[in-house]
């Protein structure tokens, strides 16, 4: 079994400093790849050294729309030079979040997002996108400034008329633990409704843990758990979903080409 966990945060604190052993736990479970997903200077620094060291990893650099304020010229220069590295693969976690009051107000969140999709198509990568409670804005900047290497949206969930909306963009549409709880009957919906082309799998470790395992700390290996979730409600053989999305992964974040 191969399954390529494309949205995992081992640069985070709470997971930080034990790599080795989440990748063997992975690896038990047929996990194999994984993209670390930056948010900020910090982050996208730990992400781009987990990649460069780690052979099974890969880095996802970008400014979560929560940092946004600090997003200026100086770390655009920092960040298009850490997209110089081969093991980055994409430009995220992007996007738009509207649920917190304390987050960067929602003009400074676009014109970030607006200008990091500029950079995915100047520099021909895919990018990841956040989006929360902000569903239409992140659909009108997306539509607008469409990157041709590929969005991927993560943790979707959004309603079928949302999915529809966004795989006529051509998006990919990642799914995390989420699809597995009981209160998220529209996610799985979206899940079964999803073309096998476009579906991928994440866990957004260390949050968002899936059901069995609902209460411990979420960890790359789980996304077998996501998937199991996936395979139970569209009724297909997780062998073959896992196949599936592997090889959507290594489509979008351009792995075929660089192997
Ligand atoms: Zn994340």
């Amino acid at each position: 079994m191969q399954i390529f966990d494309t949205h995992t945060h081992l640069n985070d604190d709470p997971l930080w400093d034990q790599t080795p052993q989440y990748l063997q736990q992975a690896q038990q479970l047929g996990v194999i790849q994984m993209a670390i997903v930056g948010s900020n200077a910090k982050f996208n620094q730990r992400a781009l050294q987990l990649a460069r060291h780690y052979e099974p990893l890969f880095a996802v650099l970008g400014w979560h729309p929560e940092d946004s304020a600090h997003y200026d010229k100086q770390e655009q220069e920092r960040l298009i030079t850490q997209l110089q590295d081969p093991k980055a693969v994409a430009i995220g976690e992007i996007g738009l979040d509207y649920h917190w009051s304390q987050n960067p107000e929602p003009k400074i969140q676009q014109a970030v997002l607006i200008q990091q999709l500029e950079l995915a198509q100047q520099f021909h990568l895919p990018v990841n996108i956040h989006t929360r409670e902000a569903m239409a804005d992140t659909y009108a900047i997306l539509k607008d400034h469409l990157p041709d290497k590929g969005v991927i949206m993560h943790s979707f969930n959004g309603s079928e008329a949302w999915l529809a909306k966004f795989l006529e963009l051509g998006c990919y549409i990642s799914y995390s633990g989420v699809v597995s709880f009981k209160n998220a009957p529209e996610v799985r919906q979206a899940a079964i409704k999803t073309p096998l082309n476009r579906l991928l799998v994440e866990t957004d470790a260390p949050y968002l843990t899936p059901e069995p395992h609902r209460g411990e700390l979420n960890q790359p290996a789980f996304s077998r758990f996501v998937l199991e979730a996936i395979a139970n409600c569209r009724d297909e053989s997780l062998e073959h979903l896992a196949q599936v999305t592997y090889q959507n992964a290594h489509e979008v974040y351009g792995l075929n080409e660089k192997n």
